[in-house]
């Protein structure tokens, strides 16, 4: 069964946004995955687009979070709050900074940049350090790594843009579904925001891996569906 296109529209700054998160049906087994929770602060937003794809939230059995940044398990505490049924699933190498027991990278990062940022750019970065301090972590139950099997979709490692981010392939379906290996820019693939990228040439190569699947459909929670054929 195709994977379901969730689209989350927001506006920041002015500017008006999407972000795709992914829900994957096993049919045998009756799983749900949603694949990235969206923005902290969004949980209505994403029950909104879950009920509007014709997905009750009540059903979701896993919730896995590709890595750890903000607009991809800003939500995820407080889902499992409310559906306390999920489990939360993420790469084992990135596991720690989801639940807190090592400090977020990005948040480390900004702190970094902050001594050396313009001075007109302080307090922006200080409202960023601010939404980064605002992630609830949440406690990863299942750790998945290179090569394991989730419901028929086999976990790739595609660090880079942070250490343990991973994506997901299906080889029947011939689908990817990204995270942010590689987002979409103008309908083309690039590398989601490489000024913050952790490690470049990592996520380079991992974009690359990706892209040389050939998958027919890839699906990126920053710019929506892409197809390399
Ligand atoms: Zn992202």
């Amino acid at each position: 069964m195709k994977p379901t296109l969730l689209k989350i529209p927001f506006e920041f700054g002015g500017i008006e946004d999407s972000i795709y998160p992914v829900v994957i049906e096993d049919e045998a087994s009756g799983a749900r995955i949603l694949v990235d929770a969206a923005y902290t602060g969004f949980l209505e937003k994403l029950e909104t687009a879950l009920r509007e794809a014709g997905v009750a939230p009540e059903s979701i059995t896993h919730l896995l979070i590709t890595h750890q940044d903000h607009d991809h398990m800003g939500a995820a505490a407080d889902f499992k709050e409310k559906y306390p049924q999920v489990t939360i699933v993420a790469g084992a190498d990135e596991a720690d900074y989801i639940d807190g027991s090592q400090k977020n990278l990005r948040l480390a990062q900004a702190e970094a940049f902050q001594a050396h940022l313009p001075e007109a750019q302080k307090s922006f970065g200080e409202a960023f350090i601010a939404v980064l301090k605002a992630v609830k972590p949440v406690q990863v139950d299942r750790r998945v790594t290179e090569g394991e099997t989730l419901f028929g979709w086999t976990v790739l490692e595609t660090p880079g843009h942070t250490p343990g981010h991973i994506s997901l392939y299906d080889a029947k379906m011939h689908a990817v579904i990204t995270g942010d290996a590689f987002a979409l820019e103008s309908g083309v693939p690039v590398i989601a925001n490489p000024q913050f990228t952790l490690n470049l040439e990592m996520a380079e190569k991992s974009m690359a891996r990706l892209v040389a699947l050939e998958a027919e459909t890839y699906y990126c929670y920053h710019g929506g569906i892409w197809s390399a054929q």
